[in-house]
């Protein structure tokens, strides 16, 4: 059984807690590792390496550090194939899907190469007579990432380059359920030029989490996965004076006008609906359908979802892979049981869905909901799997509504043909990200990502330039060369005369 230990000073070294967690693969159902998870001395221990390494990180001029990120991004490309298949192994999405994931990393590293300019600074020659003031950007020291299941490459790769290029230490908590691939960045990241100890992989569960949180050696930490750990986050790490962003869970509507391109509506529904088996944060769960489109869509939907191809991700015909966990799976197929006694109307059922070879896999067909309500639980909670509802609503107005009432707000769509309702909707829809005939509207790594309401805790979003701000601190000088005179000691406020 292979054992998965952690990532720190630039080597792996095996677990010393005593504790390991299970790792499978999905589409077999076959257990494939165990994970160590840290002690807090484990993470002390991490944290003190990280500090001792970051001094002369952050002493590298950002152009060096630009260069390394460089060499990283040529390494992810020579590698991309692999790590993909790590993540398929551990995670089930498709190879092609988990390709995906890799690539939307690297072009935050792209963006990380620019790091020179981005950490420019401001400068305002005479403030005061002979006086000058200038304005820099510092890095925090360490900083600490603790990442969800559903992207376990493209999540810390939001962070830890940015952090890096910012001249920071990273500590990357992955996803105790699929934490091989985030070591196989980390290995990349020391080939590419990174300092030993600059970027370490500690695995764990709350235990490290709270050992992160509460250390005083951490000065920030980012976080991405479920609003309700989400919140503890945010709340234990701001009480401990951190900087703390925590970006959440979702339930994403895409309003669908009557006079929406029903085709192109129904392609783009499956893949955001369906695709990675609704594992993805900015998946939409729940399809608004205005006026008279409502019966047109379900007929063209339904036969869709029906159809499905669902097998393991590394089978190149596989268009949906199994669920992450036996006990994800069984979570997502009690929702679809409390969706029918709710009264929701199940136009397709995945549950009984078996694979012949593969009958301990984790697997399910897409399921379909027509005549949701609001009220239902199935509408307001994140189900997190393959499991789209439609509600039906009279008008536009009904819909911006009822996206705008939802506690989450990460993402939402509008397909129409319509300018005028596709422009007030981007005004008016409450949420962080939003697509106008673009089902999920994932800014490209030059903008940032980040929801609203409690799809996120914390003012800055992740990547980009929001990246930044998080992960530096300035600092602001001001100086002058005196030239003889003297004008004694002053003991009142100094304006300018
Ligand atoms: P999760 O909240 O269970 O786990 C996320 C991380 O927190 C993991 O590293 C895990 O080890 C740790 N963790 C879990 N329970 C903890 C606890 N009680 N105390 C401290 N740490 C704990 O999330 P997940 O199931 O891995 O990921 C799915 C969730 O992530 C979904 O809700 C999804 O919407 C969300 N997500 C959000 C975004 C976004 O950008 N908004 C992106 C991806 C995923």
């Amino acid at each position: 059984m292979n054992a998965i230990g952690h990532f720190i000073g630039g080597k792996h070294v095996a677990g010393a807690s005593g504790r390991g967690g299970p790792v499978f693969n999905p589409a077999t159902g076959e257990q494939s590792a165990t994970v160590a998870l840290a002690s807090a001395a484990e993470v002390d221990a991490a944290v003190r390496v990280a500090a001792a390494a970051q001094l002369g990180w952050a002493a590298t001029p950002p152009l060096m550090r630009a260069r390394t990120m460089f060499k990283f991004k040529e390494l992810l490309e020579k590698h991309r194939d692999d790590i993909a298949r790590l993540i398929t192994l551990e995670h089930g999405k498709t190879h092609e899907d988990a390709k995906g994931e890799v690539i939307r990393g690297m072009e935050v590293v792209e963006f990380a190469c620019g790091i020179p300019y981005l950490l420019r600074g401001d400068m305002t020659p005479d403030v005061g007579r002979g006086i000058d003031t200038w304005s820099a950007r510092h890095p925090l020291g360490v900083v600490a990432g603790i990442t969800p299941f559903n992207f376990p490459v493209m999540v810390g790769m939001w962070m830890a380059p940015m952090a890096l290029a910012c001249g920071n230490a990273f500590l990357w908590k992955p996803s105790e359920k699929d934490p091989t691939s985030s070591m196989r960045v980390a290995e990349l990241l020391l080939e590419a030029g990174v300092p030993a100890g600059v970027l370490n992989v500690i695995n764990g569960d709350k235990v490290a989490v709270d050992a992160l949180l509460a250390h005083p050696g951490v000065a920030a930490i980012s976080f991405v996965g479920s609003t309700a750990v989400g919140e503890y986050i945010y709340t234990t790490g701001c009480a401990h004076a951190k900087r703390v962003q925590a970006l959440c869970g979702a339930k994403n509507h895409m309003v669908v006008m009557p006079d929406a391109d029903l085709d192109q509506t129904v392609d783009a529904l499956m893949g955001a609906g369906y695709g990675a088996a609704g594992e993805r944060c900015m998946a939409i769960s729940v399809a608004v359908a205005v006026g008279n489109v409502a019966d047109r869509l379900v007929a063209k939907l339904a036969p869709r979802v029906g159809a499905l191809k669902v097998g393991p991700g590394l089978d190149p015909q596989s268009e949906m892979g199994p669920l992450v966990t036996k006990e994800h799976l069984a979570k997502v197929k009690s929702y679809v049981d409390i969706g029918v006694t709710e009264g929701a109307k199940l136009v397709v059922d995945g549950r009984g869905l078996k694979l012949q070879g593969y009958e301990n896999g984790y697997y399910m067909g897409g399921c379909l909901f027509d005549d949701v309500t609001p009220d239902m639980r199935i509408y307001k909670e994140e189900i997190f799997g393959p499991v789209l509802s439609v509600v039906r609503v009279p008008d536009y107005d009904s819909a911006v509504k009822l996206v705008n009432d939802h506690e989450y707000g990460n993402g939402a769509a509008i397909f129409t043909r319509d300018g005028d309702a596709a422009r007030a909707f981007s005004a008016e829809a409450k949420a962080g990200m939003i697509g106008v005939n673009v089902p999920i509207p994932v800014p490209l790594a030059f903008h940032s990502f980040g929801g609203w309401k409690r799809s996120i805790f914390g003012d800055r979003n992740s990547y980009g330039p929001e990246a930044v701000g998080f992960y530096t601190k300035i600092k602001t000088t001001t100086a002058r060369w005196p030239t003889g005179i003297r004008s004694g000691a002053e003991f009142v406020m100094p304006t300018m005369r």
